[in-house]
């Protein structure tokens, strides 16, 4: 494969999500295969304004393929949303003599990235990377996978204590803007309950549903509760209100917090990895920018990034139908 591409930089910015470490591994390894340079820049565009860079080869990502989180480390920079700061960047990117960049995070990152192309026609490309899996133009983000294995196996947990006490457990999950992890993990884990910002379905419904469980001899059930559902201001209200008109009911509040983005990550998530960090280098090599890889139907592809951040990802119809029978 011929290219103009010398040299290319890998950074990783945003929220950390479980897979990042296996795409940084696989973009210096596709870097080093096609023998183009390859350049870690530490801390997502913050590192990249101070040119805190590290060369990368093959061996030097060795030994992360199983690791959560970012080697690379990463950060919000409110320096880079200045023109200024985006100077900066750019300067750093002409001296160390890097022709194009490979950005692996949320849209927060791409809407950033795209600015910068805009402005300096620089060569990027996105690989998403963030567990809610709320970007169009790929089934699957990296990290989502392995974020619904931990919460399911929460759940699995605190169902050991919701069934031996006979309690009704309101489980709060991560999900500001979406339902993704909600409803695919309350699917799997049989929640008999799931709020997600996406379907507001009301407190008088939700009674309503526990009292019907309740009748129909149901002596514990979890509610699972994405983190903007809106049907009650938060969790801790919603469980108090439930409680103080069923009061027939024992509560329990758990909040699984930042424990759903750790952790090593699963198989899936590692091969999505590999597949996106060979897509995204042999990408950038054929002349494309401005993209961000995805997965569809099994198939790695790359969307234009505007489309990707623009059309925020929808839950499935049937999915949430398929919840509403399993819960009778
Ligand atoms: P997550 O989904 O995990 O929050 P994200 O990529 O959306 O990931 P953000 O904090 O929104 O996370 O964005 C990461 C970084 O991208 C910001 O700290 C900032 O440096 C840059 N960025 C975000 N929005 C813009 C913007 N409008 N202009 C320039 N840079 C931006």
């Amino acid at each position: 494969m011929s290219t103009n591409i010398k040299k290319i930089g890998v950074l990783t910015s945003g929220g950390d999500a479980p897979g990042m470490n296996a795409a940084i591994r696989a973009v210096a390894r596709t870097c080093a295969y096609h023998q183009i340079e390859c350049v870690g820049i530490y801390r997502g565009y913050q590192g990249l304004i101070e040119g805190d860079f590290e060369d990368l080869s093959a061996r030097s990502v060795r030994n992360i393929i199983n690791r959560g989180g970012t080697f690379l480390k990463s950060a919000r920079s409110q320096e880079f949303k200045t023109k200024e700061g985006r100077a900066k960047a750019h300067e750093q990117l002409i001296k160390n003599q890097i022709d194009a960049l490979v950005l692996i995070g949320g849209d927060g990152t791409f809407t950033g990235g795209m600015l910068f192309n805009e402005e300096y026609n620089f060569p990027i490309i996105g690989i998403p990377g963030t567990i809610d899996n709320d970007i169009d133009g790929t089934m699957y983000t990296l990290g989502y996978d392995t974020a619904l294995n931990t919460v399911v196996d929460a759940i699995d947990r605190i169902r050991d204590t919701a069934s031996s006490h006979d309690r009704l457990f309101f489980i709060e999950v991560m999900g500001r803007d979406c339902g993704h992890i909600a409803l695919n993990a309350g699917l799997g884990a049989g929640a008999e309950e799931i709020l997600i910002p996406e379907a507001n379905r009301g407190l008088e419904q939700l009674l309503e549903s526990l009292e019907r469980s309740r009748n129909t001899g149901k002596s514990s059930s979890i509610v699972v509760v994405a983190e903007g559902d809106k049907t009650g201001k938060s969790v801790f209200q919603l469980a108090e209100y439930v409680e103080e008109n069923l009061p027939n009911y024992d509560i329990r509040v758990s909040v699984l917090g930042h424990m759903q983005r750790g952790g090593a990550p699963t198989c899936f998530d590692r091969v999505l990895a590999s597949r996106m960090g060979v897509k995204a280098v042999e990408s950038l090599m054929e002349g494309k920018s401005n993209y961000m890889v995805g997965m569809i139907k099994d198939e790695i592809v790359i969307t234009p990034i505007v489309d990707a951040i623009k059309g925020k990802s929808s839950v499935d119809s049937d999915l949430m139908r398929v919840c509403e029978i399993m819960s009778t």
